[in-house]
């Protein structure tokens, strides 16, 4: 038998499972036919499929795999192979240290254990790993001192990399990293993540789990059966497939959708649809325990391109982090903009995995023009941010997530101005960052149609008369006496006070004998002028040049 398969487009999560399904088979050399909202493949392309699908996510997510941090080290130890150890220094001997630590922990954690089980090899690594230990200098002797205990590490650390490198024991224990960091963050609980599971081989459990009940669904006749998959409607033998494995479900709670099915204990799928959803670390690109997917789903070929342009994004990271997602994210959403006529954009359904849940964003046209107006200063943001209570926030993912969700970054400013003069020492950002989430701000209003489109450019004059009255007060030694005027003038702004905002700011130009800036006049005539003219005025006013830090607003 050698009809075709068709697995059409539906909710998004299923269409992520389709293009991990496309990409695990076109990784491996396959054919898949793609057309407008279904794809269409032979049976043969499921043999060996479980290779296929741990070849496919090892090779994609191999910068984050612990196996890759393992091995990553041989150039290392190859270039003191050559060199000799005469230019080995202090800062060697801690890097070799941090690895050490790292070498022994992984090796003996469950996973990499389960997957020695796997591996026909006489080596012992979790012995060979006992034998390393960290080396330290006493306080009177000299690097030389340990040499020699360097060259026994490198010795078993190479062993163990040998080992580790093998092909085939590699695709047992970066098949485990894969499992642990990426597959589980898609679905859990069935296959070779059932803590229960009786078959320890991932590969073997895979095939039996997932590929054998489709390649025998196809064949069989299904004319008598009585029930019907939910997803695809095809007709189903019984009701044994349902979507509990699926992490966090992935329905968008707003869509109908969900409700039919959350109240309806009979939903079910047919193996085929369970192959693909199974699929779904494949087509969510995930960094760590992030994950991004944008269900760009005019047709399949668009779903692909703009999804891959996000994994080749990461990948090519010099050094991928969690917050490399929204960077990725924005660079693929300004591409996809850039390629098209501007007429011919639509709507764009965002998915991001978060905290183990998933959030959803629908951007408008508006919104996607708001985003590439303001793509240059908020390039400037990516390494800023701050710490509250031992969190490291970026203002770059704040920002886009309060546009994601169509809301004004007022309070965001307001956040950052407070700490500003509370917390400097926790604040990685000056007034430059600032200004320039009042300048998308500003664009995000007037892009929504909330502004008038102002010619003048309001955040720059409003942030100098900051900055030429903090000058004035300095001139009289007298800029101790801003940080009690900022807090009123934020707390006028936040409370919409216009009173309390203008008489602190005349006894603040009756202090330092100047007239008051005519940009003040507009501050009175709306809210949201009102708003972003205060607060551009007391980011000058709190930070003038002597605060310097300009060099991460480049
Ligand atoms: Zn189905």
């Amino acid at each position: 038998m050698s009809e075709k398969i068709k697995v059409e487009m539906n909710d998004w999560l299923f269409n992520a499972g389709i293009i991990g399904f496309v990409n695990i088979l076109e990784h491996s050399g396959d054919k898949v036919e793609k057309y407008d909202n279904y794809i269409e493949f032979k049976e043969e392309v499921l043999d060996d499929f479980e290779e296929k699908y741990f070849k496919y996510l090892i090779d994609t997510y191999e910068k984050q795999l612990s196996w890759n941090k393992i091995v990553s080290y041989r150039p290392i130890i190859e270039h003191f192979k050559e060199e000799g150890l005469d230019q080995f220094n202090k800062d060697n001997l801690e890097r070799l240290n941090s690895y050490i630590k790292d070498v022994k922990y992984y090796t003996k954690s469950a996973s990499y254990k389960a997957a020695y089980n796997l591996i026909e090899s006489n080596k012992n690594v979790i012995e060979l790993s006992k034998s390393l230990k960290t080396i330290k200098v006493r306080k009177k002797d000299t690097i030389e001192s340990v040499l020699e205990k360097v060259n026994y590490s490198h010795q078993i650390l190479e062993e163990i990399i040998d080992y580790m490198d093998n092909p085939s024991h590699k695709k047992y224990l970066a098949g485990k990293n894969v499992i642990y960091t990426i597959v589980k963050n898609s679905w859990n609980g069935i296959s070779f993540l059932n803590p229960q599971t009786k078959e320890k081989n991932i590969y073997i459990d895979f095939k039996e789990y997932f590929v054998k009940p489709t390649t025998e669904y196809i064949e069989i006749d299904k004319s008598k059966y009585k029930y019907n998959c939910f997803n695809c409607d095809n007709q189903i033998k019984d009701l044994k497939n349902h979507y509990g494995f699926l992490n966090n479900i992935g329905f968008d709670v707003d869509k109908k959708a969900s409700h039919v099915w959350k109240f309806n204990n009979d939903a079910a799928m047919c193996p085929i649809c369970k192959l693909i959803y199974s699929c779904t670390p494949a087509g969510i690109m995930y960094v760590y325990n992030r994950g991004i997917f944008i269900n760009d789903n005019i047709n399949i070929a668009s779903l692909i391109n703009t999804n891959n342009k996000i994994k080749y994004e990461i990948n090519n990271e010099e050094k991928i982090s969690s917050g490399s997602t929204y960077k990725a994210l924005m660079n693929s959403l300004a591409q996809k903009y850039n390629n098209k006529i501007k007429y011919e954009i639509s709507d764009i359904q965002v998915i991001r995995y978060e905290d183990e849940n998933y959030r959803f964003n629908i951007l408008s046209k508006q919104m996607l023009n708001i985003l590439n107006n303001t793509s240059e200063d908020l390039s400037k943001l990516i390494n800023s941010g701050y710490k509250e209570i031992n969190t490291y926030f970026n203002i770059y993912e704040l920002v886009i997530d309060r546009l994601f969700n169509n809301q004004n970054l007022f309070t965001l400013v307001h956040k950052l101005l407070i700490f500003k003069l509370s917390s400097p020492n926790n604040c990685r950002f000056n007034n430059l960052h600032i200004k320039r989430v009042l300048n998308i701000n500003k664009k995000f209003m007037e892009g929504m149609g909330f502004m008038n489109v102002k010619e003048k450019d309001i955040i720059k004059s409003a942030s100098g008369s900051g900055y030429y009255l903090r000058e004035k007060y300095r001139q009289k030694g007298a800029v101790d006496k801003l940080s009690g005027i900022s807090y009123r003038l934020l707390n006028a702004i936040k409370t919409n006070n216009k009173d309390m905002f203008m008489d602190t700011l005349l006894n603040c130009y009756l202090y330092a004998q100047k007239s008051v800036p005519k940009i003040f006049l507009d501050a009175l005539k709306d809210e949201e002028n009102f708003k972003n003219i205060g607060y551009a005025f007391v980011t000058g006013l709190i930070e003038g040049k002597e605060n310097g830090g300009d060099n991460n607003a480049k």
